[in-house]
Parts: structure tokens; C-alpha cells; sequence
């Protein structure tokens, strides 16, 4: 195998066409990964459209890859052939750095990612570096794994970082294909966990997720019900909402989170923060090793994204079906 079949852009918006490229000779560290699902998240089409700036064409998109070790370098130590792993956003680092060597490695000034300046995972084979092959524990559902690579570990890394404790009553901002995840992971560590939703017809489903309670967040009034209780609060949605009204939710000590990339600078009253001594935060992805340990939660708590599956030929209408907003809740291709 040299020759790696994806499916690739020309151009931004473009409709992904078969292409085909050679992969030089595997690197030392370097291992070569056989795709067999591989999920579809929002950042492949914001890369497909050049939203940020950094995509370069042909561009084969594909971040949530859940493959078997095909070919290994001669350093590399932590796989084998016949292993099966998970790639996500991220593929190398300098693994030398202090924040690298801090085990911080989706923070290194280097880090490089999947689909930015190389072929991701729509495509029969994909390479990366061995310290994010993450290897996949004994058990894990294969086909609905793909997600957590990249979503799952964005909405698991913020319930570390901001010390959650199960004892702690959360809100999550946002119930799709990230907050799903949030809300059953939150349900799993613990918590009492609030859903913000604008389409609380969906509260069933919502429900069934393992929230507790679903506010609608269009309606100031049911904000203003939980003022001062929530000890967590993880927005999800990249939209521009009233900050203060979810700060001034949160309970004394409360932590406020941002996964989700809102474009506009969010106005945070000074006051809302000193009055309670609440904090403010984001974060991206997270470390290889929290990514593992993630995966073990998932199998240990059978914690999956609600996934729908297309085959990899048709990966034009899943990506019309992401467009179109129609997603519920995370999109898998199947190699
Ligand atoms: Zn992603
Ligand atoms: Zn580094």
C-alpha cells in the first residue's frame, strides 16, 4: 500500500471527487492507519470551506477515524500491526516541548492536525504520528466511536479542567452533536445535569440523554428559575447568546466553559465574575492520554454519540445532510 484512494475537494464548497495520492516512505515514528468508520463534524466542512483561512486543495477532510494498524516505523512502540486505534483533530506534535512533555501535547506550539496541510480520513488509508493513534479498548463499539476522537473528547476534557465533582449541578448550552455527548457524560460522572436547548420539543430525547431537566433557552424566565445554582456551565453552540444571564446562573465558585468557537467577542460584565467568585474558560480537544482514558469511560459506561451511518461513496450526501442541518446527532461514514 502506497497508493492512498480518498475523496477530495479542488476548491472551496466544492463536491468531493475521487482522488487518488502516494504516500512517500513511512517515517520512524509514523504509522499508517486502514480506515473503517469515519465521522463527519462540523470542522470538516468550516476546512472544506476555507472558513479559517488554512485549507489547502485537493482537501480530503476526515477527523474521526477508527482504523487498524496496517504499517508501523521502526520507533514506534505504543501499536502494533493488527492494533485497532482512533485519529482525531490531531495527528503529531514536537514531543519535546515542556508543555508536550507536560503530557499537554494538543497545546504544543506544533501541533500539527489531521486535515490542515495533509490528507485526513475519507480515504482508504490515512498516516499520523504513533502518539495520537490512540489505541481502542477491548469492547468498544466501532461504529459509533469515531466522534468521540474529536467531539467527545472536546466536551470530556472540560469536565477535568474545571475539577467537576459529581456531587455538582451542571448546565450544558447547546443539545447537538457535541452537547449530546456532554449531557452523557455529565449524567455518567454524577452530576445533575441542566440541558439549554431552543428546541425543547426535542425534551424527550433530551431526557433520554440523561439530563435532568431541559430549559428553554429563549425563555429569560426559566433562566432566571436556576439564578445562582449551577456550579458548571459548558456551552456547546458558536452563536452569540446573553452571557450574563448564564453567569449569573451559575452558583458562588461557578465555572463557566466555552467548547464552542462563538466569532464574536463575548461581552462578560466584570461585575457577574467578582460577585461570586465565578471564572471563565475554554479549552480545545484534549491530550492523548485524557483521550484514552475517555475511551475507557465510554466502554466502562457505554457512553456512544447517537450516530446516523452512510456509506463512505456517499460521503456528498452526508456532508448536504451536515449543511442542511439535519444531523441526529453525529454522522459516520463506513469505509
Ligand atoms: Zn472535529
Ligand atoms: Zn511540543
Amino acid at each position: 500500500m502506497s497508493t492512498v484512494k480518498a475523496f477530495a475537494a479542488a476548491e472551496a464548497k466544492d463536491t468531493l471527487k475521487p482522488f487518488t495520492y502516494e504516500l512517500p516512505k513511512i517515517g520512524n515514528e509514523e504509522v499508517d492507519i486502514k480506515v473503517h468508520y469515519c465521522g463527519v463534524c462540523h470542522s470538516d466542512l468550516s476546512m472544506l470551506d476555507n472558513e479559517w483561512g488554512m485549507t489547502q486543495y485537493p482537501f480530503v477532510p476526515g477527523h474521526e477515524i477508527i482504523g487498524e494498524v496496517v504499517k508501523i516505523g521502526s520507533e514506534v512502540k505504543n501499536v502494533k500491526v493488527g492494533d485497532f486505534v482512533g485519529l482525531g483533530w490531531n495527528s503529531a506534535s514536537c514531543m519535546h516541548c515542556k508543555t508536550c512533555m507536560d503530557g499537554d501535547q494538543h497545546l504544543c506550539n506544533s501541533v500539527e492536525g489531521t486535515i490542515v496541510g495533509r490528507h485526513g480520513g475519507f480515504a482508504d488509508y490515512v498516516r499520523s504520528h504513533w502518539s495520537w493513534a490512540i489505541p481502542l479498548p477491548n469492547g468498544i463499539d466501532l461504529k459509533k466511536a469515531g466522534p468521540l476522537l474529536c467531539g467527545g473528547i472536546t466536551v470530556f476534557n472540560p469536565i477535568l479542567l474545571a475539577d467537576v465533582k459529581p456531587t455538582d449541578k451542571v448546565g450544558v448550552i447547546g443539545i447537538g452533536g457535541l452537547g449530546h455527548m456532554a449531557l452523557k457524560f455529565l449524567n455518567k460522572w454524577g452530576c445533575e445535569v441542566i440541558a439549554f436547548s431552543s428546541t425543547p420539543n426535542k425534551k424527550d430525547q433530551i431526557i433520554a440523554m440523561g439530563a435532568t431537566k431541559v430549559i428553554n433557552s429563549k425563555d429569560p424566565k426559566e433562566l432566571e428559575s436556576i439564578a445562582g445554582s449551577l456550579d458548571f456551565i459548558l456551552n456547546t453552540t458558536n452563536v452569540t447568546l446573553d452571557w450574563n444571564s448564564y453567569l449569573t446562573a451559575l452558583a458562588p465558585k461557578g465555572r463557566f466553559h466555552t467548547v464552542g468557537a462563538v466569532l464574536e467577542p463575548m461581552a462578560i460584565p466584570a461585575f457577574s465574575l467578582i460577585m461570586g467568585e465565578k471564572s471563565v474558560g475554554g479549552s480545545p480537544l484534549g491530550s492523548p492520554a485524557l483521550t484514552s482514558t475517555m475511551l475507557d469511560f465510554c466502554v466502562r459506561h457505554d457512553i456512544y454519540p447517537i450516530v446516523e451511518e452512510f456509506p463512505m461513496e456517499k460521503v456528498n450526501e452526508a456532508l448536504q445532510h451536515l449543511r442542511d442541518g439535519k444531523a441526529r446527532y453525529r454522522i459516520v461514514l463506513k469505509a
